[in-house]
């Protein structure tokens, strides 16, 4: 079912890579599946993660067709001459929907990043990152619960830079009437579904104040014509960093571009945890792609010693995206249940236990029970 909704979709990926003739493994063949979604292992620890939350998805009750298709350093071993063949993004534009395992992208040898080269030609405009105390793990602040969005597509990561004459370099950024609306009405319908109250800019727009003013003006402009069941606030990001560090609590939906979203994102993650809490997600009106936020973890590939939470939580954030609300809840109380248990029999080396990384999920999956 999935590979003829495939086949049809991909007249690109048709042409530079038949369907008809998929690599060894390149799909899975169960049917009748309520959802398909493609699988991308990725590299490093990618592959270990990934099983390991695909096997808590399922056990949740997930009906799924899994298309499981390579990007990273396994594209190139696998034959293909990107690190994102086309067939992949075919799939994902198809389907609607991706897991994505954390990929390496060679160092020097002139490839585009996987997950930029994503952005651009899935135009995933939104990134979103929820931050949240998790049950056990401990931090300096607890009752943390914000998401945060980030514009993905402009900014000062346009790529456009120019050297004046030498020794004189600029960096344009660019900020698009268009781009700041769908990212203000993205931020303010995600809060308003997600049950969120209130939704903070950061802007510097005291200094840059054309493009940061566009940003602010887009927001404004959405809250009061769509959205004014959103509480509304503005902060100059240098102020805002204060007051997250003061007291991360009083924060609930923050929005910003690009440069300011990718800084904020990390420090958010340290607040709580580190990388091995926090999951991701790229989205764009047609597709979406579901991450944990960490790397391919070359030192511990292959060793069966990976955290899969980080997954399994972009997993979570996925179940949201397509409507399986209750089985996203059902999962999240498991594993929050053997957080706070905090065995070390259960928990990863890097929560501070001994347990593997299958061994981590089958203790999310006793707990489904
Ligand atoms: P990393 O996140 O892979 O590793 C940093 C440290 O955290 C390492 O000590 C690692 O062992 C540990 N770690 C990461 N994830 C873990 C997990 N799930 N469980 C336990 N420990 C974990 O960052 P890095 O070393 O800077 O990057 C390694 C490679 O990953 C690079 O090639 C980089 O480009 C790539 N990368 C990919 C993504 C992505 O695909 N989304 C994101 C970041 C980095």
């Amino acid at each position: 079912m999935s590979r003829a909704r495939f086949c049809r979709g991909s007249n690109e990926a048709a042409q530079a890579d038949p369907p008809t003739a998929p690599a060894a493994g390149a799909y899975s063949v169960r049917t009748m599946a309520k959802h398909t979604i493609v699988l991308i292992p990725g590299d490093g620890i990618g592959p270990e993660v990934t099983a390991a939350g695909r096997r808590v998805l399922e056990a949740a009750g997930l009906s799924v067709e899994w298309v499981e298709l390579p990007a990273g350093a396994a594209a190139l071993e696998a034959g293909h001459d990107n690190v994102l063949p086309q067939r992949t993004v075919a799939a994902i534009q198809a389907h609607k929907v991706a897991l994505k395992g954390p990929v390496t992208t060679p160092v020097g040898k002139g490839f585009k990043s996987v997950n930029v080269q994503l952005r651009q030609k899935l135009n995933l405009y939104a990134a979103v990152r929820p931050v949240r105390s998790m049950p056990g793990v401990k931090t300096r602040y607890e009752n943390v619960d914000m998401v945060i969005v980030r514009e993905n597509t402009e900014g000062l990561y346009s790529g456009i830079e120019n050297e004046v004459v030498p020794g004189v370099v600029t960096s344009l950024k660019v900020a698009t009437e268009v781009a700041c609306t769908r990212i203000a009405r993205y931020a303010f319908r995600y809060a308003t579904r997600r049950g969120r109250k209130k939704i903070t800019v950061f802007h510097k727009a005291n200094i840059m104040k054309m493009s940061d003013g566009l940003f602010i003006r887009s927001a404004q402009k959405i809250h009061e014509e769509e959205y004014p069941n959103i509480e509304y606030e503005e902060l100059i990001i240098d102020a805002g960093v204060m007051k997250l560090v003061q007291d991360p609590t009083r924060f609930d939906v923050l929005l910003m571009e690009n440069l300011y979203g990718d800084l904020v994102s990390d420090l958010c993650a340290g607040l709580v945890g580190g990388l091995g809490v926090t999951p991701g997600a790229n989205i764009g009106d047609d597709s979406a792609v579901f991450e944990a936020v960490h790397g391919s973890a070359p030192d511990i590939a292959g060793k069966g010693v990976a955290n899969p939470l980080a997954v399994i939580m972009s997993g979570v954030m996925m179940l949201n995206h397509i409507h399986e609300e209750a089985i996203a809840a059902r999962i999240r109380k498991a594993y929050d249940a053997v957080l706070a248990e905090g065995k070390p029999g259960t928990l990863t080396r890097d929560l501070g236990g001994a347990a593997g990384t299958m061994q981590f999920a089958d203790a999310v999956i006793e707990k489904l029970k």
